[in-house]
């Protein structure tokens, strides 16, 4: 297939689908399972969740790097999954680079331009422009051990833009990154996605990344699709305590039910209080029976000592971070809790916390730690 067919093949889409598929290696459970997606055109669409819940193997499924063992892929009206991955139209950028390492930066950028048969000449230009769009044009003669990681992934990423794809896959495109280059990459990447009117599939486990990042998210749970909606709603309403502990909600921890009041309104008891909260999804539980809480650290108030339903701790971490304190506290029992506040604490210091009903999130059932592989608060 030629360059021009190429670009044809991908240009003018509405939407891609993928529609019951799944992907199973050997005799493993399925690494992906009946998973539906619709990408439509100019979407930022980031896939989370915790290493092995089947990200990676949803996106090597759609740009042909994998074979489904059930499901089909569309392209509008159009199936794809039977296509070879050049012919599929997508850019892609990976976590590990994947430079040729002889070749200079110019050809590593003209290398999916040669495969594509461009002449020369256009091929020399459009490899320019590609590194221009990512400031490294004056860069282009070196090799790619002579550029720092950040570079080398502006690089990677100028290869993908350079074959000018209407839809971009990128697998953990920043995670090889220090702290500081990775939020200017960020920026870079929203930039470009911006700029391009691209339609992004990004894979991440960093919720901030996805959430400053994608139009929509979508939580992968063990290879089964959890949540999907836009980072505010993921954000402010999980559906799960899963989803919770990667929306930020750091304090997570068994507490047993007591009674319930007006609407979804509960009572649990943890850390010899009772706390109220608003129960997020299923049946009222059964009286003395395990459910989840989930509160974010900003989300606690220091309330007066005397507070009978405030949880008692003692401030143990103290850390300033500018515009506020980040605390580490301790319960009489134990457990282990995260606030911010912007008022004074002190290491040492005995605290009343408490937080608004409809920030107190109770899910049915215990939560399985192990599944998510971020710390979270232990009770
Ligand atoms: P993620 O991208 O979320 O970390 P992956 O899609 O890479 O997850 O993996 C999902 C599951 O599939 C994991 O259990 C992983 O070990 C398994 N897996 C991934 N790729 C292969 C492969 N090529 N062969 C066998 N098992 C694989």
């Amino acid at each position: 297939m030629t360059d021009a067919q190429a670009r044809a093949a991908s240009a003018g889409f509405e939407k891609l689908s993928l529609r019951g598929v799944t992907r199973a290696y050997g005799k493993n459970p399925p690494a992906l399972c009946d998973f539906d997606l619709e990408l439509g055109r100019g979407d930022f669409v980031a896939l989370l969740g915790p290493s092995g819940c089947g990200k990676s193997t949803a996106l090597a499924c759609l740009a042909g790097l994998q074979p489904l063992t059930r499901g089909s892929i569309w392209r509008d009206e159009e199936r794809i999954d039977t296509r070879p991955t050049e012919q599929r139209g997508f850019g892609m950028v990976f976590q590990n680079y994947a430079l040729f390492p002889h070749l200079s930066v110019q050809k590593n950028v003209e290398f999916g331009l040669a495969m594509r048969k461009v002449a020369r000449r256009e091929r020399q230009q459009r490899a320019l422009a590609a590194l221009r769009t990512v400031q490294l044009e004056e860069h282009a003669g070196k090799l790619p051990s002579q550029l720092s990681g950040g570079q080398q992934q502006r690089v990677a990423i100028a290869r993908a833009l350079a074959i000018e794809p209407e839809v971009v896959l990128m697998d953990e495109p920043l995670s090889n990154l220090d702290a500081a280059l990775r939020i200017e990459m960020r920026t870079e990447i929203k930039r470009l996605y911006q700029e391009r009117g691209l339609t992004v599939l990004y894979v991440t486990h960093d919720q901030e990344e996805a959430l400053s990042l994608a139009t929509r998210l979508v939580v992968l749970r063990k290879g089964r699709l959890e949540q999907t909606g836009t980072p505010q709603e993921v954000y402010t309403n999980p559906v799960s305590a899963y989803v919770a502990g990667f929306m930020g909600y750091r304090n997570l921890f068994p507490a047993s039910y007591l009674e319930s009041g007006a609407g979804r309104e509960v009572t649990v008891s943890a850390f010899e209080t009772s706390v109220t909260g608003t129960l997020i999804a299923g049946e009222q539980p059964v009286s003395g029976g395990e459910v989840t809480v989930a509160i974010r650290p900003e989300d606690f108030t220091i309330a007066a000592d005397a507070d009978k339903n405030a949880i008692k701790a003692i401030a143990e971490v103290v850390e300033f971070h500018g515009r506020e304190l980040s605390v580490q506290a301790r319960t009489a029992a134990g457990g282990v809790l995260h606030l911010k506040t912007d008022q004074s604490v002190v290491a040492g210091s005995n605290l009343a916390l408490t937080a608004r009903p409809d920030r107190v999130l109770v899910y049915q059932g215990g939560l399985d730690r192990s599944e998510l592989d971020i710390e979270v608060g232990a009770a």
